[in-house]
């Protein structure tokens, strides 16, 4: 049997599985491996785990067939849960239990997944490679000495190890598919407003989703089920969402979204392409597009200037724990300094410089009109093929090696920032191994065309017969 969870959960309706059994190997996997690994933030109590796995248990002896029934699925601890703290990866918020579950933690449980722990990431979900984090990097099960990209570092490592068999990260300018590409497991990045962020909390609002994380396409796929459709309580989310696929596939690589590539990424895009013609797929090639050098800064700019808004909140008295000092003011700044790490400040910093009175055209207000240059452009080039690049231009850095130059760092998310820009789904996949490392493909289409690059994703994972693997397995 293939270690994916539509596998298991079959098994499990069948009666073949016994789903305490499953979830307590879980936790022994995450005993014996997350010390190095350190992929979870909390982990939930064995008998908590134990009373929901019996519940669901007979719910299908009562003859129900949940979607999910027992599998163990990670959180990306930016996803509020009420059972589990939700950190953000930051110490401001060490303890925090939210007083509600974001509506796609009620979607999973609803389904009769099991939330096994709360996974690790870069501070509020601003990082590539979950150095960043309060609760130190996670390392990646593929080369311990390597990270395991981020900001979805935790959610990515925990999959590739097997101590879960779904996870949800999110997304806001890479952080699925980033640490998908360096694990060897699947993320997408779904159309903007097709699943509910109520509950997550917000880094730059107008860029994220919550994204599906799995070790197959077919797990993908039913996860992104679960989560998807609208939800009142996001002012964001599109009701009555249409499926906008493709009739035929066209892939169409553009050269600008290759060049910077080390060598074995170009290549093993290339081989890809070369045995997508041979099973008939039309491939198209072009040299360049107009805007996008401009994605990075914009990307940052905007991501910068939203974060700056958003954090606002964790001043001590809304969230956070108050400091001493005598006036509110001084202590909110006690606060923020001694809880909040380097690069969130630095990005707080940045995102009220870019706001302000002076600068504001400058920069944001620039940002936007770029933003639009290139969301235009790619909404063009969608149309009528799906976009083919890297995920990342190099292989999984090792631990430290970019953390102390921020534009080597910002420069990884080169690919993955314009789906987020341009609102657009976006699945990153295996594509193939270097030397023991695994490389990602990314493939950008349509808004609300999940279901073709879904279509797609199941013919490339034939193509490479990656998928179900486990790190060392
Ligand atoms: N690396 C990007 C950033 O730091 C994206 C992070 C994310 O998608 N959450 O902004």
């Amino acid at each position: 049997m293939k270690l994916t969870a539509s596998s298991i959960r079959d098994e499990i309706i069948k009666g073949n599985m016994d789903i305490e059994d499953y979830i307590l190997g879980k936790l022994e996997l995450i005993r014996k491996n997350d010390k190095k690994i350190n992929a979870f933030i909390s982990i939930d109590s064995e008998g908590f785990l134990r009373e929901r796995a019996r519940n669901i248990k007979m719910g299908i002896r009562s003859g129900k067939k949940p979607m999910l029934a027992g599998i163990a699925i990670s959180i990306k601890d930016v996803i509020s849960t009420s059972f589990l703290p939700t950190t953000a990866g930051s110490k401001i918020l060490e303890g925090y239990i939210p007083p509600f579950n974001a509506t796609v933690v009620e979607k999973i449980l609803k389904e009769g997944g099991i939330v096994i722990g709360k996974t690790n990431l870069d501070e509020f979900a601003m990082g590539s490679t979950t150095e960043f984090s309060a609760y130190g990097p996670t390392r990646n099960p593929w080369d311990l000495e390597r990270v395991a990209g981020g900001s979805s570092g935790g959610s990515a490592a925990s999959l590739s190890y097997g101590a879960a068999d779904l996870s949800l990260g999110s997304d806001t300018g890479g952080s699925a598919r980033l640490p998908a590409s360096y694990t060897c497991t699947f993320g997408l990045k779904p159309t903007y407003g097709l699943v509910s962020r109520y509950g997550l909390i917000p880094y730059a609002n107008s860029l994220e989703q919550i994204s599906p994380m799995a070790r197959s396409m077919e797990d993908l796929a039913l996860l992104l089920k679960v989560i998807k459709g609208y939800d009142e309580k996001d002012a964001t989310s599109i009701p009555r969402a249409e499926e906008k696929s493709y009739e035929k596939f066209k892939v169409c690589v553009i050269e600008d979204l290759v060049r910077d590539s080390d060598r074995p990424i170009k290549s093993s895009l290339y081989n890809l392409l070369y045995k997508l013609e041979l099973e008939g797929i039309e491939t198209e090639y072009r040299e360049r597009l107009d805007y996008i050098n401009y994605a990075l800064p914009v990307y940052y700019t905007i991501a910068f200037a939203e974060a700056s808004s958003n954090l606002a909140r964790y001043d001590g008295k809304l969230y956070g724990k108050m400091g001493n000092s005598e006036t509110y003011k001084k202590a909110s700044i006690d606060t923020r300094k001694s809880n909040l790490g380097l690069e969130v400040r630095k990005r707080i910093l940045m995102g009220v410089l870019t706001l302000s009175e002076g600068f504001k055209n400058e920069y944001y207000i620039a940002a936007t009109k770029g933003r639009r240059l290139i969301r235009d452009e790619i909404l063009k080039v969608t149309k009528d093929c799906i976009l083919v690049s890297p995920v990342s231009p190099i292989l999984p850095p090792r631990i430290g090696e970019k953390i102390d130059d921020p534009l080597k760092l910002y420069a990884m998310d080169v690919y993955t920032v314009i789906a987020n820009l341009a609102g657009i789904p976006a699945l990153a996949l295996p594509s193939s191994f270097y030397n023991g490392l695994p490389i990602g493909v990314q493939f950008m289409g349509k808004p609300f065309s999940e279901s073709s690059l879904i279509r797609l994703g199941l013919i490339i994972e034939k193509i490479t017969g990656i998928s179900g693997v486990i790190a060392g397995g």
